[in-house]
């Protein structure tokens, strides 16, 4: 992997998927190796993986894609990063993405954009763009991004993955640096359904340090068998399938997906869930203000850069914060609080948070009579580098179809289901109930064999 990734840099458009490949990933692979041969069996011994810049390995460098964190150093490992370690995995290296998770593309990174491998032109998706390049670029086998409306998905759906945004509460969120805090979540990407299912399993569970965290047994992860499609309870939401927006190619890639799931005598339907049109202006609302809140930490004090005019606190803070943050995250901390001041928040903090609750419940309701809820995971293919970058609303409309899982709390895998006749991945997702994660995985690998 490190000779794909050094072979890559030297290339005319490298995938700036790895924003530092670790030294020390050599000598640990070589030590898993002496371990083994001494007859060490955990379940991961020796297997790469790629991280996300904003998930806590102990000693490395932690920035969120940002110059406000540079020259800080994790002082302890995310609790996710520490499991996968106990069980013999290797972290390969940081990968790029959008400053602290704000973004659709890697475009908003301070290290550059990453590429997209399928075509270099394009996007790979973001905000976790890096962890997906690396992986569809042969420079890990598996990685870590994060999830607070799509991040994994979306860049999964861009470079032909799979991409697995787990129930809130599947996994810790202690170490990973918070944006949107009721949201958030680790994902995973890789190409093998199995890879995503055996790294669920060592990482999910109960964790001290996060309250938040589920106490559920997920060890039948490891060991996925292809479901029975027969009689499997799929649902459409109608909402989607009218969405105008959305690129007629991946409407045919789509009804491919559902005619598959019918002819193997799947019961498919239709359903409305009127309240999904409203999904993604309450994501905006519920993110930016919980990034206000979580941002406000960066204070030059506290984490990585100092811009100290020597005026005094308030200039240092805000020298910090104006060199530190980028364009979109202020954009972002000024609207959020915005949203929370007390003139506004009834109009708009409140009532974001109604919708939410709407669609946690209309969702759930749908989960009574269906097994999985089947939709496309982006309304269009990657886009091109540089296309949407000063047109904040159009790169937010990337999130259409994603935004209502992390608001409903619901897993939900972005299966590679087909490729437009330009050779770009379209990905569908698979929805599932909370705590779903086997029920989605398995129906994937149904589709995969
Ligand atoms: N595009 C979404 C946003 O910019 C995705 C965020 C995420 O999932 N981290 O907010």
């Amino acid at each position: 992997y490190r000779d794909a990734w050094e072979a890559d840099q030297k290339s005319a458009l490298p995938l700036n998927g790895y924003i530092e490949f670790f030294e020390d990933a050599i000598d640990l692979a070589r030590e898993a190796d002496v371990l083994r041969a001494k007859g060490d069996a955990r379940p991961l011994l020796g297997l790469p993986f790629a991280v996300k810049d904003n998930i806590s390995i102990k000693g490395k460098s932690c920035t969120c894609g940002s110059r406000i964190l540079r020259g800080y150093t994790a002082p302890y490992n995310a609790t996710v990063a520490e499991r996968l370690l106990a069980a013999g995995a290797i972290p390969l290296g940081r990968t790029n993405m959008d400053e602290f998770a704000m973004g659709s593309s890697t475009e908003y990174s301070s290290y550059g954009p990453s590429r997209n491998p399928v075509n270099r032109e394009l996007t790979p998706g973001g905000s976790s763009g890096g962890s997906a390049a690396v992986v569809a670029g042969g420079q890990a086998p598996f990685s870590l991004g994060t999830e607070t409306g799509g991040s994994v998905r979306l860049p999964a759906s861009y470079c032909g993955l799979y991409g697995l945004k787990p129930t809130y509460g599947t996994l810790s969120r202690y170490g990973v640096v918070a944006f949107g805090s009721s949201l958030d979540q680790v994902g995973l990407f890789s190409r093998e359904i199995d890879d995503i299912g055996l790294a669920l399993s060592v990482m999910a569970g109960k964790d001290s340090k996060d309250d938040t965290s589920a106490d559920l047994d997920f060890s039948a992860l490891a060991n996925l068998s292809p479901a029975e499609i027969k009689g499997l309870r799929v649902a459409l939401p109608e909402e989607f399938m009218r969405e105008k927006g959305l690129d007629p190619e991946i409407a045919a890639i789509f009804d491919n997906a559902c005619q598959w799931f019918r002819e193997r005598g799947a019961v498919v339907e239709t359903v409305s869930i009127p309240v999904l049109e409203a999904a993604i202006a309450s994501y905006y609302v519920i993110a930016l203000s919980e990034a206000a809140s979580n941002l406000s930490r960066f204070d030059g004090i506290r984490y990585g850069l100092r811009k100290d005019p020597g005026e005094g606190y308030d200039e240092l803070y805000v020298a910090t914060r104006s060199e530190g943050f980028n364009a979109e995250v202020k954009r972002r901390i000024v609207i959020g609080n915005y949203v929370l001041s007390t003139h506004f928040s009834g109009d708009t903090y409140k009532k974001g948070m109604s919708v939410r609750a709407r669609i946690q419940r209309d969702v759930a309701e749908v989960f009574k009579s269906f097994d999985v809820l089947l939709c496309p995971t982006s309304p269009t293919v990657a886009f091109k580098l540089g296309s949407k970058v000063d047109d904040p609303l159009a790169m937010y409309l990337s999130d259409l179809f994603t935004t209502f899982v992390n608001l409903a709390r619901i897993p939900s895998l972005s299966v590679p289901m087909g490729t437009t006749a330009e050779g770009l991945p379209v990905g569908v997702q698979i929805c599932g109930p909370h705590y779903g994660e086997e029920k989605i995985l398995r129906v994937a690998k149904a589709w995969e064999a």
